[in-house]
């Protein structure tokens, strides 16, 4: 196996040695030559690229510059001793400053030698000085330059970000770049190819030799790019097949409950109870769940639809199917707010149909709890709809077959993967749902074996809203405009952003804001309601029940309104310091707003002078209502990091692909893995034999089945 020398310990590289080994090992995770050949520089220089120190002009970029040291001296004045260097070239002196090492350092620089200097100028009154640059003799800085004795030849120098406590070793990146040099040599004709031949030639990829080599010491920037390319498609691409291999593997070998058919309960309520037509999206993704529960292999599903896109009525639909089928159905809810609603909602919509609908939260206790438990475990109750509390051991179904979880990404992985355990038998088929959109190649990358269904159709007859940015200057605008719409008969949202730091100060806020507007709008010409995690259930449900039925025009709440509360005669939402909340979360509040037939507005409160950062969020949001353009720009903004669900994905350990820059790649790579493995899901043919040795090496987990 020529390959084997990958794996050799990095401390026998020449260059390295055991000191350097352990660090390279603790601080970048880098063991072998392996590890090393794929720690890539971020940078390149191109070995003409020196500046000369009459041209220095700004402190913001790395340079070089190639002179001569021509003094040095020792500056000592109480604990701010320091090192000065003077360094010319042929057009000015600049001065290097170093304040640890300094005996080292001193002794090491000689005067009258040539060097390179590579660092970031800082500015210094009126002139630039580097502290602490990195310093190499030029011989020995151009020796890495020069050809190998395999022929190689090398143009530019590579930068690798390296660490303070590396830099302090002497292992800054020109010490790294060093060895790098001496593993390619080493290395050179002994890298393997991962990539079965033919699509190395079909996608006209570089070799992984050469990608590797090129990576770091590349020839020209055309063969860099093509490096890159070909480095960021073998990440995407394995990172793709074991998606597809997972899925493909729950899809054959997961036994689930076959809901055979449809019955009466779904037809009654189709033909009877509902008041409207389902949106083209919602029929689409009612039968993709209907061939998933029909498949005999357990569904594991993801709903995607932006707020008020009618994801309540989907996942009642397909609980009506499950009980067609002689199943019990649930539907979980982040919120006792919102499991309320659903129940309100669900139980209204399925009058006459003699389905037996249960509500359990936290705060059902005691006897009304019991019988609900003992009817649930009799299979009397068919669909039961609560919060956490149905996760809980105490909580047994008779026969559960499908369970919904909705606005998923409140849920921890753990609380999620609980619903697994429900049945003795088989696990339940799984639908979550969520409102907040994510680009389709990166739900299927995030999601991973998840299957994805996406509504993207928002119910006839909305209007749009229309989002409004004011400064806090305004507020007696506001006030004017608030008393407009509630003679109009309207009602309006304030919400005031939750912060944890502090929970006290917070509420201070929320108090303060619900006196003046209570000063404003006083009793009796003026109801005001408010809502806030503080409160006791009932409390709360007591407020939301009032403005509700209308009883009150004004409802003063923290973020608990966030996801799902449907309240058609609310038209305004006012959001104050909407600076500090996330895109999503500020699409979120909008979506309280909206569902009914009249104009609705989200009003944006800051304060004056924003950052650009929150401007342009502001911005953004006053621009577009469209949930996935703002989940896009929310990604620019924020990077993937920012998508709940990408911790467990691995998409932030990517080494060189972007998986928001590098779509176009992510869908190539996903598209190509899934025609492998649809093709050869054992990989056997004869042709993938590259790809079936790179998962014996790396075994797919194979109890995936748990959503993540
Ligand atoms: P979300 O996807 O945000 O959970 P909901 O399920 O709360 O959205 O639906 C929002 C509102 O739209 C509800 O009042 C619901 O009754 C209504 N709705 C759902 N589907 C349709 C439809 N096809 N036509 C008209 N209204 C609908
Ligand atoms: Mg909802």
């Amino acid at each position: 196996m020529k390959e084997q020398i990958l794996y050799t310990n990095l401390k026998f590289l020449q260059g390295v040695g055991d000191k350097k080994a352990v660090m390279l090992a603790k601080e970048l995770g880098i063991h072998n030559y392996k590890d090393l050949l794929y720690y890539f520089p971020f940078r390149y220089v191109d070995k003409s690229e020196f500046v000369e120190i009459k041209d220095i002009r700004s402190d913001e970029v790395f340079i070089q510059v190639k002179g001569k040291i021509i003094d040095k001296e020792t500056v000592s004045s109480g604990k701010n001793k320091r090192l000065i260097v003077g360094f010319a070239d042929k057009t000015g002196r600049i001065e290097l400053v170093f304040f640890a090492g300094l005996k080292w350092i001193y002794d090491k620089l000689i005067i009258g030698k040539q060097y390179v200097v590579f660092g970031k100028p800082s500015r210094f009154n009126d002139t630039f000085n580097f502290v602490h640059p990195e310093i190499e003799p030029e011989d020995v800085y151009m020796s890495l330059l020069s050809p190998s004795d395999k022929g190689l030849t090398y143009k530019y120098i590579p930068v690798y970000s390296t660490t303070e406590r590396m830099k302090n070793a002497f292992l800054n990146t020109k010490a790294i770049a060093k060895i790098t040099r001496n593993l390619i040599n080493q290395c050179y004709g002994k890298i393997n190819e991962t990539i079965p031949e033919y699509i190395v030639k079909h996608y006209k990829l570089l070799s992984l030799q050469e990608a590797l080599i090129n990576i770091h010491y590349p020839e020209n920037p055309e063969i860099l790019s093509k490096a890159r390319l070909r480095l960021k498609f073998e990440e995407l691409f394995f990172m793709q097949l074991e998606h597809q291999l997972q899925k493909s593997y729950r899809t054959n070998k997961s036994q689930g409950f076959v809901f055979s058919h449809v019955g009466d309960k779904f037809n009654n309520f189709y033909n009877n109870n509902l008041k409207f037509s389902l949106t083209n999206a919602q029929k689409r993704v009612i039968k993709e769940i209907r061939n998933d529960t029909r498949s005999g292999h357990q569904m594991n599903r993801l709903l995607q639809g932006d707020v008020g896109s009618g994801k309540t009525l989907v996942a009642l639909m397909c609980m009506l199917i499950a009980i067609d089928n002689g199943y019990q159905a649930t539907l979980i809810a982040p919120t006792e707010i919102l499991a309320q609603q659903h129940y309100n909602s669900i139980t209204a919509m399925l009058n006459g149909l003699n389905i037996n609908v249960a509500l359990l939260m936290g705060s059902i206790k005691g006897k009304k709890r019991q019988n609900i438990l003992s009817n649930l475990e009799d299979a009397s109750i068919d669909i039961i709809i609560g919060t956490h509390a149905l996760l809980e051991d105490t909580v047994k179904f008779s026969k559960l077959g499908l369970a919904i979880i909705d606005e998923q990404h409140r849920f921890g992985v753990e609380q999620r993967s609980k619903m697994w355990g429900k049945n003795n038998v088989l696990p339940p088929h799984i639908l979550v749902m969520t409102a907040t959109p994510i680009p389709r190649t990166l739900a299927m990358t995030v999601y991973g074996d998840l299957d994805v269904s996406v509504i993207d159709e928002l119910p006839p007859g909305r209007k749009p809203i229309n989002t409004l940015h004011l400064t806090d200057a305004y507020i007696l605008k506001l006030y004017d405009f608030m008393h407009q719409q509630i003679k109009a008969g309207r009602q309006i949202y304030i919400v005031y952003p939750l912060i944890n730091e502090s929970e006290k100060l917070d509420l201070k806020d929320l108090m303060d804001g619900y006196d003046s507007i209570t000063r404003e709008f006083p009793l009796p010409d003026y109801q005001v309601s408010i809502v806030h995690g503080q409160m006791k259930a009932e409390a709360k449900e007591y407020e939301m029940d009032r403005f509700k039925r209308g009883i009150t025009n004004i409802m003063v709440a923290t973020t608990v309104i966030e996801v799902g509360v449907d309240i058609p005669n609310a038209s305004v939402m006012i959001i104050q310091n909407a600076e500090r909340f996330g895109l999503s979360q500020l699409h979120q509040l909008r979506g309280r707003v909206g569902r009914g037939a009249n104009q609705s507005y989200c009003i944006l409160m800051t304060k004056d002078n924003l950052s650009a950062d929150s401007k342009k969020r502001i911005d953004i949001m006053c621009s577009t209502n469209d949930g996935f353009v703002l989940a896009q720009e929310d990604l620019a903004l924020r990077g993937p990091g920012s998508i709940q669900g990408t911790q467990q994905s691995g998409v932030l350990e990517l080494k060189i692909a972007d998986i928001v820059k590098d779509e176009p790649l992510v869908r190539t790579t996903r598209d190509l893995a899934q025609f492998i493995v649809s093709n050869d899901p054992n990989l056997s043919n004869e042709n993938n034999l590259l790809l079936k040795e790179y998962f014996l090496k790396h075994p797919v987990v194979s109890d995936y089945s748990k959503i993540s």
